[in-house]
C-alpha cells in the first residue's frame, strides 16, 4: 500500500509544514487575543544572531529534546525497513511465481492486452497492501502512538487505512495499464515515455487530489474568523494570489501536529492549514506559516517539484533499462517473466525503482528541503514575524529534529531544521530592514 501511495501521490501536495511565531518587541499590525510569545532574552534584538538561535532552542527542555530526536531519528530507520520489506515482498512475489501465475490467470480471463494488465494489477496491489500491514501497522499508529502524536483509536485509524487501499485500487491499475501500454508500443523507447506517463498521473493526482481525495480523510471548510481571516488575505491580496478563502481543516481527528499545506494543481490550487495550529498558535505565527504556503504558490513550487519528480522517474527508467533485461537473462526463467513489456515483471520494475529511490534520498530530499527554503524566505519577508517563524519552529520540533549535524540534515531532512530555521528569522531580525514609511528596526 505504502508503494502504492509513492507512486500515485508522489506529485501531490507536497506538506509544506511550518514555521513562526510572535514577538514582544515588533508589534503585528493586527489585533490579536491569543496570547503572546515569550521572546528569550538573547533574542530580543538578536545582535547576535547565533546567540539569539540558541537562547531559542535552549528554552525547549532536554527531555522534550531527546523525545522529538528520538522520533525523528526512529523515522530513518523506518525508511530502512520499509525498503526491506517492499525488496522482500517483489523478490518473493517472483521467487515463488505468485507474479507468473497472477499474470497467466489475467490472459485466461481476458485476451484484450490492457484488461490482462488490470486483472493484474487488482490482485498485485491488494497482496501488496496485505503484506506490508504489519509494518503499517507500527508505522502509522503504534508508534505515533506511542510518541503522542496520534489521536485516533484502532478502529478509525483501520477505516482510513481501508479508504487508502480502495482509492490505490481504483487508481494504481489505471497507472499500470497505461505505463504497460507504452511498454508494448514503444519497446524501444519506453522510458522515455514511461516518464511522461508518470508525469502525466501525477499531474492529475494533482489535480484532483484536493476535490476528490483529500475530504475522504478530513473536513474542509473556509475560515470565518475575520481575525485571522483577514490578515492571511491581506498578505494574498500584497502578493497578487487570486485567492478569497482560506481553508481550514481538522487533522486533530487523527494528529496533534500542527501542519499547513497547499494543494492542488491550475484551478484547484488551494491554501489550508489545520485546526491543531489555528489552536495552539498566535496570529504572528499563523502568518508566518500562510505566508510560507503562499511562497510556494508565488514561486510555482508545484510545478518545480513536479518536473524534478519527473526527472527523478527519468532516470530511474534509465537505469531500469540498463539492469531489467540483464537480471531477466540470468533469473528470467525461473520466474517466468518475458520482458519489460510484461505485467509478471512488475515486482522487478519496482524493485529496481525502490533502490533507486533509497539511494536518492538524500538528492530527494535536498530537493524539496531547498524549495521549502525558498519558501521560508518568502514567508519572513511577506508576514515580517521572525520571533513568530522561530516559536512556531520550535512546535515543528515537536516530530522534527531541531539540532541535527550537518550531514544529518542534507540527508533525512525534507525541510530545514528547526535550527537553521530560526536563525534564518534571527539573521532577518539582526538585519533591521526598513520598511516603507515606517523607521527602520521596527
Ligand atoms: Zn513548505
Amino acid at each position: 500500500m505504502k508503494r502504492a501511495v509513492i507512486v500515485l501521490f508522489l506529485f501531490v501536495a507536497f506538506d509544506l509544514s511550518a514555521l513562526v511565531v510572535r514577538a514582544q518587541n515588533s508589534p503585528s499590525p493586527f489585533p490579536s487575543s491569543t496570547p503572546k510569545l515569550e521572546v528569550p532574552a538573547a533574542a530580543v534584538n538578536a545582535h547576535d544572531p547565533g546567540a539569539a538561535t540558541k537562547a531559542w532552542l535552549d528554552t525547549v527542555p532536554a527531555d522534550k529534546r531527546a523525545r522529538s530526536d528520538a522520533y525523528f531519528e526512529g523515522g530513518y530507520w523506518i525508511l530502512l525497513w520499509n525498503f526491506l520489506l517492499s525488496a522482500a515482498i517483489s523478490i518473493f512475489l517472483l521467487q515463488s511465481r505468485v507474479s507468473a501465475r497472477l499474470r497467466d490467470f489475467a490472459e485466461q480471463i481476458t485476451r484484450f492486452k490492457w484488461l490482462q494488465v488490470w486483472f493484474y494489477a487488482v490482485p498485485f496491489v491488494l497482496i501488496s497492501a496485505i503484506l506490508s500491514f504489519p509494518l503499517a501497522i507500527y508505522e502509522d499508529f503504534v508508534r505515533e502512538h506511542q510518541y503522542g502524536m496520534a489521536t485516533q483509536t484502532f478502529g478509525p485509524w483501520f477505516g482510513e487505512q481501508l479508504i487508502t487501499l480502495i482509492v490505490a485500487l481504483i487508481f494504481l491499475p489505471i497507472v499500470l495499464v497505461a505505463l504497460y501500454w507504452v511498454f508494448r508500443i514503444a519497446p524501444k523507447s519506453w522510458w522515455l515515455w514511461g516518464t511522461a506517463v508518470i508525469a502525466v498521473f501525477g499531474m492529475l493526482g494533482s489535480f484532483f487530489f484536493p476535490v476528490y481525495i483529500a475530504p475522504l480523510f478530513n473536513k474542509y471548510k473556509a475560515l470565518t474568523d475575520p481575525t485571522i481571516r483577514d490578515p492571511i488575505l491581506a498578505m494574498a491580496r500584497a502578493n497578487e494570489i487570486p485567492v478569497d478563502q482560506v481553508y481550514e481543516f481538522d487533522a486533530s481527528r487523527q494528529t496533534k501536529r500542527i501542519s499547513a499545506n497547499v494543494a492542488g494543481f491550475l484551478g484547484t490550487t488551494r491554501i489550508a492549514l489545520n485546526d491543531n495550529l489555528l489552536k495552539r498558535c498566535t496570529l504572528p505565527e499563523i502568518r508566518q506559516v500562510m505566508a510560507h504556503e503562499m511562497g510556494h504558490y508565488v514561486l510555482n513550487h508545484g510545478a518545480k517539484l513536479t518536473i524534478y519528480s519527473s526527472l527523478f522517474f527519468f532516470v530511474g527508467f534509465l537505469l531500469t533499462r540498463a539492469f531489467f533485461d540483464k537480471i531477466l537473462q540470468r533469473w528470467g526463467t525461473r520466474w517466468g517473466v518475458r520482458d519489460i513489456a510484461d505485467p509478471a515483471g512488475l515486482p522487478l520494475l519496482s524493485l529496481i525503482i525502490s533502490v533507486y529511490f533509497l539511494l536518492l534520498t538524500p538528492i530527494q530530499n535536498s530537493s524539496v528541503r531547498i524549495t521549502e527554503r525558498e519558501a521560508d524566505a518568502f514567508g519572513i519577508n511577506t508576514s515580517r514575524e521572525p520571533d513568530g517563524f522561530a516559536a512556531v519552529s520550535l512546535k515543528l520540533g515537536e516530530y522534527r529534529k531541531l539540532n541535527p549535524g550537518k550531514w544529518e540534515e542534507i540527508i533525512f531532512f525534507d525541510h530545514p531544521s528547526g535550527r537553521a530555521r530560526i536563525r534564518m528569522a534571527m539573521d532577518w531580525k539582526a538585519a533591521h530592514l526598513p520598511c516603507g514609511n515606517t523607521p527602520a528596526g521596527q
